[in-house]
């Protein structure tokens, strides 16, 4: 039996910000990894950074998150391979006044945004169409990472601060004794700790079950598609489309990656799932593309692949203590979106670990229990989760 003040279950980029804010904080972490760093959603998110959400506190966490994203080698170390490019996230008729809404919450938290006409759109940003578009938010701070090298960055910090990473490692139940958690069976055997922090994505709810916890997180899968840009065509912004539906964003290599950003779950076995992108996908989001980006009428696919969303009821995390059992936490359900979020999420869970729970905390939006009570996380404009 090895001891640890909290052991965490899953090395995405969710459990690897955790374990660095917990080990920064001076507790003896151990991180438990089943396969490597970001073999998960993680490493084949989007990553895409944006601070438009429908409210404040998600807004603020996205703020916070951004603040460490610019500062990741001063904050935790090592590259996370930010690139700011700007986001546009064009909007119809329709959907102009809950988008015009949202922008003006934004602004009063801090975020850099504001509202451009298809005539100003086309000034920021002259490759794109703007067919059909009724208006845009414009965010200039917005970007991108790579998610892999961003949670080994976490893990390699939490390393430095003394945490342990327990590679090659699968969970494979919890234990508790008196209503309280005291450790994690492995197929490496037992670990001890005062507290747990299950952040193993699409297969939390596989953990909690060991313990009799039904979460409600359903593993839905997602294709992403990349095309090579004609070579006159070198620079664009990310672009997130409410009225077609798609995200599109620049990748190094004269890439562009493209998803879509329909909320559909289409509920999959996290374990058994095809993990190839669809030729018939390819080929929509082409037609997409090319209708906000006629230059790519010359571009090339250059395939892609689909991974898994953790989906909650309402697309937003459950983040927090789990009921039932003391010291037993988790962190997931980012819904396709929560790749952005992760800093501000690492330093959530290090107050409340560290600090216990508070009436006023941010995170308290999050608990399990909204379901039962119905408190279900909403905003005013649908298509705000997008990755
Ligand atoms: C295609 C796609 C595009 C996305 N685009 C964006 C985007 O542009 N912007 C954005 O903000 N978000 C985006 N997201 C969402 C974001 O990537 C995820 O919310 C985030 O990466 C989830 O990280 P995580 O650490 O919570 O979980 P995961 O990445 O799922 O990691 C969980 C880890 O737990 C491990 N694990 C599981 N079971 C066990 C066990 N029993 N024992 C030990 N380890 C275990 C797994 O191996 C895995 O490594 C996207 C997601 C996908 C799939």
């Amino acid at each position: 039996m090895t001891a640890s003040d909290v052991i965490i279950i899953g090395g995405g980029i969710n459990g690897c910000s955790v374990a660095f804010f917990l080990a920064q904080a001076g507790l003896k972490v151990t991180l438990v990894e089943r396969d490597f760093i970001a073999s998960g959603p993680t490493g084949r998110s989007s990553a895409i950074i944006r601070q438009h959400y429908s409210n404040e506190v998600t807004a603020r966490m996205a703020l916070r998150s951004l603040r460490i994203w610019q500062n990741f080698a001063d904050v935790v170390g090592g590259d996370a391979g930010f690139v700011q490019t700007g986001i546009l996230l064009g909007a119809s008729e329709e959907q102009l006044p809950a988008l015009k809404a949202n922008i003006e919450m934004q602004k009063r938290v801090g975020i850099d945004t504001r509202f451009l006409t298809p005539e100003e759109v086309r000034e920021v940003e002259p490759a794109a169409s703007v067919e059909g578009l009724a208006g845009a938010a414009y965010e200039p701070e917005a970007g991108h990472a790579d998610p892999a090298a961003a949670a080994m960055a976490f893990a390699e910090g939490a390393r430095s601060a003394g945490a342990t990473l327990m590679l090659n490692t699968r969970a494979t139940g919890l234990q508790a004794a008196g209503g309280k958690i005291t450790g994690v069976e492995t197929d490496r055997g037992s670990l001890s700790a005062g507290a747990v922090v299950i952040a193993a994505g699409p297969w939390t709810p596989y953990l909690t079950r060991t313990i009799g916890l039904d979460l409600p997180i359903t593993a839905s899968r997602h294709e992403v598609a990349a095309y090579r840009r004609p070579p006159t065509f070198t620079r664009h912004m990310i672009f997130a489309d409410f009225t077609l539906d798609f995200y599109l964003r620049p990748e190094t290599g004269g890439l562009m990656l493209v998803g879509s950003i329909e909320d559909v779950d289409d509920q999959v076995d996290p374990d058994n799932y095809d993990e190839r992108i669809a030729f018939d996908t390819i080929a929509a989001f082409a037609e997409r593309v090319t209708r906000r980006y006629p230059a790519m009428e010359n571009g090339e696919s250059a395939g892609g692949w689909a991974s898994l969303y953790d989906i909650t009821p309402d697309w937003h995390h459950i983040m927090g203590a789990l009921p039932g059992v003391d010291g037993l936490y988790c962190v997931a359900g980012g819904s396709g979106h929560g790749f952005k979020l992760a800093p501000a999420v690492g330093e959530m869970m290090r107050d409340l670990i560290v600090h216990g729970p508070s009436p006023e905390a941010d995170i308290n939006l999050f608990s399990f229990e909204r379901f039962s009570q119905n408190r279900l996380i909403t905003g005013q404009y649908e298509q705000s989760i997008v990755g």
